[in-house]
């Protein structure tokens, strides 16, 4: 027998009813990007496995054992993208447009893979809205990325239910100092630490840090802090931005232990953690990589940015009962049509109308049917008003205009006045 097709593990259909929220979140958040002069960016899904390798580190989660690699038909090394940074350095590079320090404010959206346990909250594909900001070093932009992600959770609702971590990891120099630091402490409490730990203390020892293993956690208590290591440039940058978020009145908590999973941070790195979400906290997150684009052959040219789990956030909006009441109804009004002349009436009758009020959100009646067959799909639909056109409008040349949401008696509108009647009822999108 064979086997039935389905879907890959950790990949996920968006079915017809999810999309209204998907694309909730998607709109809000692309309307407030445009607001604060962002610019989309679009890459491929699909680029050189060593793009990736040199960009995100060799010894990260990430390139050691959740990508997605295979070999094209040429013999090239091709990854679909775990992330979009480098994706967008690699871009900016290419086409040079930071070059000669010029400022660019980008954003992107799409899916991303990783070979990961799938689990809710985390999946093998899933989404990303990204966004990234080149030239421009000082702790002001740093401020502007999280005071909008702040203003995104208030328009969603769910602002009470995410909190902003916070942490620098200083510049590489300070950050080296650090390294030493810590792999002297811990190599003497080797034995006190797990297996993951103490292979991560010889390739990439920072990561000790957000280590989930109690024992190593006990450790850690007390070990080096890079708050202690930081080079001033680095200190006076976080002053900056904590003193921005201050003014805005954004509360933060800084946490030491927050270094990222990826090797080119620098100075800022933040996170919004959410505990609504069991294990899968982590809802938005980034920081300052001003090393990037050198280390990927560019002028020297600093950058920072985020990335936001789209899956997540909508799962937060699900849980939360953060759910806006227009998203779940897709039909303004349904024409019903009963007999073949009232069909044509009523086709050619809906584009008058169509054309006249472009937005409005209106559903002709397909596959015919009795009466009562056509009102129930007309009910089913979410529409608020059904158009009647049977025998008696069509011999007056009216339609039957019936509210289905319990807005009073059904009248007559003729067909001339239709469209402007109709403007007058339906709020249009
Ligand atoms: P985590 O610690 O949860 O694995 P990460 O540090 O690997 O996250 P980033 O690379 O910073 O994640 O990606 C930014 C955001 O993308 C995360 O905060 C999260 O919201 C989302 N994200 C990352 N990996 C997944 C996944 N496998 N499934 C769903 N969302 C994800
Ligand atoms: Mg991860």
């Amino acid at each position: 027998m064979s086997k039935s097709l389905q879907a890959i593990r950790g990949m996920n259909d968006i079915l017809p009813e999810q999309t209204p929220l998907w694309r909730y979140f998607e709109g809000t958040v692309a309307r407030l990007l445009d607001n604060y002069g962002y610019k989309q960016i679009r890459m491929p899904i699909v680029e050189f496995t060593e793009l990736f390798k040199r960009s995100i580190g060799e010894v990260t989660d990430i390139v050691e054992k959740e990508m997605y690699t295979f070999e094209d038909r040429n013999g090239d090394s091709l990854t679909l993208r775990p992330e979009g940074t480098a994706a967008c350095v690699r871009a900016v590079l290419e086409h040079g447009i930071t070059g000669g320090g010029q400022v660019q404010k980008l954003w992107y959206i799409g899916p991303m893979f990783r070979h990961e346990r799938p689990q809710k909250g985390r999946y093998r594909q899933f989404h990303q809205i990204g966004l990234e900001v080149f030239n421009l070093d000082g702790p002001d932009i740093d401020a502007e990325l999280i005071t909008m992600t702040w203003r995104l959770w208030g328009e969603l609702g769910i602002r009470d239910a995410v909190k902003l971590e916070l942490n620098s990891l200083g510049t590489s120099e300070s950050r080296g100092r650090y390294r030493e630091a810590l792999v002297e402490y811990l190599s003497a409490h080797h034995d006190k630490l797990d297996e993951d730990s103490q292979r991560r203390l010889k390739t990439n020892p920072l990561r000790v840090l957000d280590t989930k293993n109690a024992d190593t956690q006990a450790v850690l208590v007390d070990a080096p802090k890079m708050a202690d290591y930081l080079d001033d440039e680095s200190r006076a940058h976080f002053e900056g931005l904590k003193s921005r978020l201050d003014a805005v009145g954004i509360p933060y908590v800084l946490n030491p232990k927050l270094v990222r999973g990826l090797d080119y941070y620098s100075k800022t790195v933040f996170e919004w953690v959410t505990d609504r979400l069991g294990a899968q906290g982590t809802v938005c997150a980034g920081g300052r990589y001003d090393g990037l684009v050198e280390q990927m052959g560019g002028k020297p040219t600093t950058g920072v940015g985020f990335a936001m789990g789209i899956e997540r956030l909508v799962l937060m909006l699900e849980t939360l009962e953060q759910i806006p009441e227009e998203i779940s109804r897709q039909v303004d009004v349904y024409l019903c049509a009963f007999g073949e002349e009232a069909e044509l009436a009523g086709l050619a009758l809906a584009e008058r109308v169509r054309d006249q009020l472009p937005n409005l959100r209106l559903q002709v009646n397909a596959g015919a049917g009795s009466f009562k067959s056509q009102f129930k799909k007309a009910d089913k639909s979410g529409a608020l008003y059904a158009l009647i056109l049977g025998d008696d409008e069509m011999a007056q040349q009216v339609v039957g205009f019936k509210p289905l949401r319990g807005q009073g008696e059904q009248q007559s509108i003729a067909w001339d006045a239709l469209a402007a009647h109709l403007a007058t009822c339906v709020v249009q999108g």
